[in-house]
């Protein structure tokens, strides 16, 4: 396959043509000897993309949402229920409802070890992060300690990574500090977890200078009460503004 063709067929993965030519010229290289497949229908992927164009165009795409939580909303504008309480997160952008197939890719990085799902996520949350403010850092949301030993890896971490790089802009892993908690969060209901979830994160004064703007990254958003208690302990330690990028959105 020829470059030019190469590069035409995937304009959403520019960024590691920008990095350096040496990066898109492995890459195209891989893509030859490996062909890409289609992490959700096992078909012929595209160049640099696990994704067949028939699933893609079938992707679960945002609409208009809320600028605040990512709630679709008529037009775009802040929901009601941002409208009237203040939130310790300014802007989220989420790239899909959690709708089909990303409720199925998602889970696959969170539990099934695909590291594949979590660049093909990535990159397509890097399609609507172009336009979406700068912050000075990206920090993942931690995964507690005695969970990242048992799966090995943090899926926020994955996403998170790889969109860190492409933006150039540094992540920051010393900055939040997830606790051990005991109740199991899913026995509570909606208050009760964002009441459990405001010991869970501690913020940390980090190895470096504390960034006056920084983004959170998870994989899904479902009550928003994780990013915010986020949120609440990185403002405590100097943080001025928090936003937040997720893959999905539960609605
Ligand atoms: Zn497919
Ligand atoms: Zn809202």
């Amino acid at each position: 396959m020829s470059s030019t063709t190469h590069q035409h067929a995937i304009p959403e993965i520019a960024w590691p043509l920008r990095r350096g030519g040496w990066r898109s010229a492995v890459d195209a290289a891989i893509d030859a000897l490996y062909p890409r497949r289609c992490l959700v229908c096992d078909g012929a992927g595209q160049p640099g993309l696990d994704l067949c164009p028939l699933c893609e165009a079938e992707l679960p795409w945002l609409p208009p949402a809320c600028p605040r939580c990512a709630l679709p909303s008529m037009f775009g504008l802040p929901c009601e229920r941002c409208s009237g309480r203040s939130s310790p997160i300014q802007r989220t952008r989420a790239a899909f409802v959690y709708n089909a197939p990303i409720d199925r890719l998602l889970p696959r990085l969170k539990f099934h070890d695909d590291l594949c799902a979590g660049r093909l996520a990535s990159s397509l949350m890097l399609r609507v992060l172009q336009n979406a403010d700068r912050p000075d850092a990206v920090i993942a949301i931690p995964l507690h300690r005695k969970r990242l030993r048992k799966r090995g890896y943090n899926q926020a971490l994955e996403l998170a990574k790889p969109i860190a790089q492409a933006l150039d802009l540094p992540l920051r892993g010393d900055l939040l500090h997830r606790r051990e908690y005991t109740e199991a969060q899913s026995s509570l209901d909606k208050e009760a977890r964002a009441l459990n979830m405001q010991d869970v994160f501690v913020g940390l004064h980090g190895k470096r200078e504390v960034p006056r703007h920084v983004t959170l990254v998870d994989d899904v958003m479902t009550t928003g009460a994780t990013l915010e208690a986020a949120a609440i302990a990185l403002k405590a330690v100097g943080v001025q503004r928090v936003d937040a990028w997720v893959c999905a959105r539960v609605p």
